[in-house]
């Protein structure tokens, strides 16, 4: 039983520690990509046929008393996890997330583009609303606003949130992004697709140059770079996005937020892919700006000219880890 409990968790997360006194084994966390395995999982059964508390030392992730999906989701192996289920019908105690597996995406019911406020003159006082909380607060221009095709819905699970669609490479809606324009405590709701899945607005990327990884879709628009979003997440080795920039060799630069999290997340994420040979670079910027998107655009694109050329190395990986610690 142990060993098809290893076996299980090694397809989602790769090969694990031997396994402790405890019955624990460690897997490297799809989460936080921490360069050692810091995820332990146990693997004891307890009275009501449950198994596989885990938690990460380094991001603190952890078991939250349902089953194991909160963290398998981070591997973006619903298929494999569907099937697992099907061929262990004694154990209830995996339960799916169907809607997690579904790729299909769908826009919001009766989504309104915020362009028909302004070239169609549509007096819809909320489109008015997010029109100037993107004018405003995130300082887009209108060409920004129509061309990246925003919008709002009265779908009630999106009420209040302008909508950003992000599209695949031949131009297919594969996620959007709710973004609150009413001040609620959810600032993001995004959608149900796994975002493991998909390449935020890979329709505009160019595989065979420099490309900008940021945390949000905002940061990737004002960036005015070949860029994408991780949204919010890291960079985990299943993910597509991950498996497209080993295939093209794409050269990375991160300009992901400035606070110590973001830092940690650019050093896992760059050491991650040096292991692959990847060129890549992390772009520093005054911390008083949180992102990309906080800084004015002429300001960004001279801090980017100036730092942009060197790759990184393991020691000046190392460095930055020391540097983050202190
Ligand atoms: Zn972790």
């Amino acid at each position: 039983m142990i060993s098809s409990k290893v076996k299980f968790l090694e397809s989602f997360l790769g090969e694990g520690s031997s396994l402790s006194r405890n019955n624990d084994v460690a897997f490297y966390c799809p989460k936080c990509n921490h360069r050692k395995k810091k995820l332990a999982v146990n693997l004891n059964t307890d009275k009501k046929g449950h198994w596989g508390k885990y938690h990460c030392w380094v991001c603190g992730e952890k078991f939250k008393g349902k089953n194991l999906i909160s963290l398998l989701k981070f591997c973006g192996r619903y298929s494999l996890l569907k099937e697992y289920v099907k061929t262990i019908n004694d154990d209830k105690w995996f339960t799916l997330d169907t809607k997690k597996v579904d790729l299909n995406v769908a826009l919001p019911i009766k989504f309104i583009p915020i362009s028909s406020y302004l070239l169609n003159n549509d007096k819809n006082s909320n489109l008015k609303r997010a029109y100037h909380y993107l004018k405003n607060e995130r300082k887009l221009t209108d060409i920004e606003i129509i061309s990246n095709m925003f919008g709002i819905t009265t779908d009630k699970n999106y009420y209040g949130y302008v909508i950003i669609p992000s599209f695949d490479k031949d131009g297919e809606l594969n996620y959007f992004v709710g973004r609150s324009y009413t001040g609620s405590k959810y600032r993001y709701r995004n959608c149900k697709n796994a975002k493991t899945n998909i390449i935020f607005n890979e329709i505009n990327i160019d595989w065979n140059s420099d490309l900008l990884i940021t945390e949000g879709p905002f940061d990737c628009i004002k960036s005015k770079l070949n860029s994408t979003c991780i949204l919010g997440s890291s960079l985990i080795k299943k993910s597509l996005l991950f498996k497209k920039i080993v295939e093209n060799k794409t050269p990375i630069k991160l300009a992901l937020d400035s606070d110590s999290k973001g830092t940690e997340k650019a050093i896992n994420i760059a050491s991650l892919l040096m292991k692959y040979n990847i060129d890549v670079q992390i772009i520093n910027f005054d911390k008083k700006y949180k992102d990309i998107a906080e800084m004015p655009a002429d300001e960004w694109l001279s801090i980017y000219e100036s730092q942009k050329g060197l790759s990184l190395n393991e020691t000046e990986i190392l460095k930055k880890r020391i540097e983050g610690m202190v």
